[in-house]
């Protein structure tokens, strides 16, 4: 596929490493990356979009003032905190695009000001916007030095007005010090103060804070591919282990006889139970906590499993959360990945525990970024 694109943004923003080389190529070269990472492993052909562009349906952009205090705004600059002025990205959802243009017009017309990370004063520290792909249904999260937004109905309704696509508002307040994004209180300015979309037939919740996939197109491609490597017959007990809202227990629930989802996050395990009650979904049930411990806490209480889903964050598992998958003995566990090298290292582990992979399946949920996902199954040697 030739896709002669370029970004003018690319040295500076970081993010795309290889946008403006030919896609093929790339799947080629993350392929090759692999192969060299897991020795002895046979790694597939790495599964690409047929339209890579504009696909991340969550898109931040940060406000501030300038070396001379005036505002600015865009994304921050890789190894700074220097705001690029981003007009258009070629992998962000273009609704979002068009609602973050409309949004710094709105700024400035009702008076608000940029946040000034030295002084502190100032009220717009970042927007961020979630785009559901299958609904349609559009989250724009102001987030906020405090919780006050004048104006806030006239603000609101010219908003709608403009882009009648949104679905709802959130005031998100972020009054620390911090690099984190969102601050820990949501205020729903309008609608229902979460969206909902579609995967693999079921239907999600997905609130401010929770984690959802970034590439809903590539999602449920994967979720595909690591349920099918799971081969449920429907008499299993299955752990998700590492579960967000649920996507991947309720996505597999009709083909298990039980699963248990584990989510540290407690926005995600609340968008779970939702989840279920949504897709009338009897046979799931979710547990807050860190996963290693509930997992610990299971195995010491006798319990066992069939199959244990584990999609941990990029940096990988906890040799004590893979300790007491070993004690469960499960005869098959599904490893989803965005950080390869931290899967290589967990794979190596699993190892000396008696679980082993002979293959793994990536699929570019980031194209034109280095990032690759990979899921594998590991089997149990028996004694
Ligand atoms: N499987 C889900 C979420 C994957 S992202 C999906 O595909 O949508 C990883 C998730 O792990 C996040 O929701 C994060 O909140 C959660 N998490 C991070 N550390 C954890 C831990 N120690 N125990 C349980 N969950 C954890």
């Amino acid at each position: 596929m030739d896709n002669n694109i370029k970004c003018p943004y690319v040295s500076k923003c970081g993010g795309c490493s290889f946008i403006g080389e030919d896609y093929d190529k790339q799947l080629k070269d993350k392929r090759k990356t692999l192969a060299e990472l897991f020795k002895g492993i046979s790694v597939d052909q790495v599964i690409g979009m047929k339209d890579p562009f504009h696909y991340r349906n969550k898109v931040t952009c940060s406000f501030g003032l300038d070396a001379k205090k005036r505002p600015a705004f865009g994304i921050y600059e890789q190894y700074s905190h220097k705001l690029v002025p981003v007009e258009h990205c070629l992998i962000e959802d273009e609704r979002a695009d068009a609602i973050m243009h409309t949004l710094r017009d709105l700024f400035k017309s009702f008076k608000y000001k940029y946040y000034d990370e030295v002084s502190g004063y100032g009220l717009i520290r970042h927007v961020m916007i979630r785009a559901a792909h299958t609904t349609g249904q559009i989250m724009v999260i102001l987030v906020l030095s405090s919780v006050v937004l004048p104006a806030k109905n006239n603000f609101i309704k010219a908003l709608t007005k403009a882009h009648p696509e949104i679905t709802t508002v959130i005031l998100n307040v972020n009054e620390r010090d911090t690099t984190f994004v969102l601050g820990p209180r949501n205020i729903t300015l309008f609608g229902p103060g979460h969206i909902e979309d579609v995967l693999c037939g079921k239907r999600f919740i997905i609130s401010p804070g929770s984690f959802y996939q970034v590439n809903s197109v590539q999602t449920e491609v994967l979720y595909r591919k690591a349920i099918k490597l799971a081969g449920l017959k429907g008499t299993e007990t299955v752990i998700d282990a590492y579960c967000g809202i649920g996507t991947i227990s309720l996505a597999c629930a009709g083909s298990a006889k039980n699963v248990i989802g584990i989510e540290l996050n407690q926005d995600a395990v609340a968008d779970a139970i939702k989840n279920k009650k949504l897709n009338r979904i009897s046979n799931v049930t979710f547990i807050c906590g860190d996963a290693g411990e509930v997992m610990e806490r299971m195995a010491s209480e006798g319990n066992t499993a069939d199959v244990v889903f584990m999609d941990p964050p990029r940096s990988g598992s906890s040799e004590s959360f893979m300790d007491s998958v070993a004690v469960l003995h499960p005869a098959k566990v599904v490893y989803i990945s965005c950080g390869p090298e931290s899967l290589a290292r967990d794979l190596e582990y699993f190892k000396t525990i008696g679980y082993r992979t002979k293959n793994i399946s990536p699929v570019d949920m980031f194209p034109h970024t280095e990032h690759v996902e990979c899921c594998c199954l590991l089997t149990r040697k028996e004694k």
